[in-house]
């Protein structure tokens, strides 16, 4: 008996989550996610190295569109079997696919029409990656999963779900093979959050695996420590205020925008900050807000006690959830301080572009990031101190003043990852550093050795390892 892992995304790079693993005549796929770096996109049009018929099951880690965002395409290519995961996975999953999938629709229909104007084409054929009927055939195929109980895949292979901080219902999946009495486990991180966030619980040790695949986005840093993250925000909040300016928030739908509100709440019922109303401008994190209030079984102690004290960040007085475009551009006449909560996260899209526009050149306003801004973005323009920048075609001068917090991050750090695999009771057979930028899973690679003296590989794209 052998089992063989395949390394079919995020293996030297971080998004595109897709990892195979093959074990008595089976095929399990964990994740299947979307490639979102540039120059990695082109890999998304590629067909399955292996036929999606031939795969068995997927289990799914969470619903982040780099681990999520091809199993409407696996589906629509011949994918029969269920999607495996946590059931706040599949709702968070059904609302991030169908926004991707209206965003890939989009984006055919821009590309095609300005390659005709201009008379070339591109380097992706110019129809949708999949569309949003692709992904309402994907949806059913979701199989929800509890936390912590095991379950049968086939005769021989048997995965848990445990909780991975990562997001709300985010998972590590273990995956034991037994047959003929040779049997072994394989670990699988996802991505694994930090200790002590707001909300949800913290990662879950595992004392045992043979193989395990480990995530290393921060896996060459270590982040700001938790408390700087009120401190900076109650600052912001309360100097805004008495210079009689706004407070605009940049920020990811899922996880992110629940943090800040969670926050804020926090600060309000300390009497850190004064009465203040907060706009989350966002349709999509509005929606993922409401799937956090059905799955409140997966939240922490801490905001188990706010619901029962009837202290939800998600109803504190002055929060105002916004749907329509019109609510969002009556925003802009309030004359007194208010903070605003908007997508995208990095500025490249969204409604928070508009209240930049009407922010970034006021002294009196701060702009206020909580996210990763990737380089080329508008928000890395923001952050770099950049004197001016271009919004909508037009020039604006950056007068607003600009704070970025670190700590908000839903990847633990290096030392966090260390403390997580301290869990192990021995050491594993092998150890694959996934999901990081070369130098960080290479960083990491190094430092895990140095610590432990496990076998530690950073595995290639499409490299194949055989467990024995
Ligand atoms: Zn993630």
């Amino acid at each position: 008996m052998q089992a063989k892992l395949e390394f079919l995304g995020a293996a030297g790079n971080v998004t595109g989550s897709r990892h195979l693993l093959q074990a008595n005549g089976n095929r399990i796929l964990v994740d299947c996610g979307l490639y979102q770096e540039r120059q990695l996109k082109i890999r998304n049009w590629d067909p399955f190295p292996v036929p999606p018929k031939t795969i068995d099951a997927v289990l799914l880690t969470h619903a982040h569109l780099d681990h999520c965002g091809l199993l409407p395409k696996l589906v629509r290519d011949g994918f029969k079997g269920r999607i495996y995961c946590t059931s706040a996975t599949a709702d968070l999953a059904r609302i991030i696919l169908f926004d991707s999938a209206k965003l890939q629709e989009e984006d055919a229909e821009f590309k095609r029409k300005r390659h005709q104007k201009e008379g070339r084409k591109g380097p992706y054929p110019e129809v949708p990656l999949y569309t949003v009927a692709d992904t309402e055939a994907c949806c059913p195929h979701f199989a929800p999963v509890e936390y912590k109980q095991p379950l049968k895949i086939s005769e021989h292979i048997e995965a848990t779900f445990c909780e991975a901080g990562h997001v709300l219902g985010s998972s590590i999946i273990k995956v034991k093979i037994d047959a003929n009495g040779w049997s072994r486990t394989v670990l699988f991180s996802g991505d694994i959050g930090r200790p002590n966030r707001p909300i949800i619980h913290d990662p879950a040790y595992v004392d045992q695996a043979d193989y395990i695949l480990v995530e290393s986005t921060y896996g060459d840093r270590l982040h700001e420590p938790h408390e700087d993250i009120k401190k900076i925000v109650t600052e912001a909040i309360n100097s805004t205020k008495k210079a009689k300016g706004n407070i605009v928030v940049p920020s990811f739908a899922l996880e992110r925008s629940q943090d800040i509100l969670y926050y804020i709440n926090q600060l309000l019922l300390e009497g850190a900050i004064p009465p203040i109303t907060v706009f989350l401008d966002s349709p999509m994190a509005t929606s993922i807000t409401k799937v956090f209030q059905k799955h409140a079984e997966l939240f922490d102690e801490e905001m188990t006690e706010l619901i029962r004290h009837k202290q939800s960040p998600f109803n504190f007085p002055g929060l105002k959830m916004i749907e329509t475009t019109k609510e969002s551009q009556a925003i802009n006449s309030i004359k007194r301080t208010i903070m605003v909560i908007a997508g995208s996260g990095m500025c490249t899209g969204g409604r928070i572009k508009h209240h930049l526009v009407n922010n970034i050149s006021r002294p009196e306003s701060t702009i206020m990031f909580i996210g990763y801004q990737a380089v080329g973005t508008l928000g890395r323009q923001i952050v770099n101190g950049e004197k001016e920048v271009r919004i909508f075609g037009q020039k604006y001068p950056v007068k607003a003043r600009v704070v970025q917090i670190q700590g908000f991050s839903a990847h633990a750090d290096r030392d966090e990852l260390l403390q997580w695999l301290s869990g192990l009771k021995k050491p594993p057979r092998k150890l694959f550093v996934v999901h990081g930028e070369p130098e960080s899973a290479q960083h990491f690679a190094d430092f895990i050795r140095a610590k432990t003296g496990w076998n530690v590989t950073v595995p290639a794209y499409q490299d194949q390892v055989v467990l024995d």
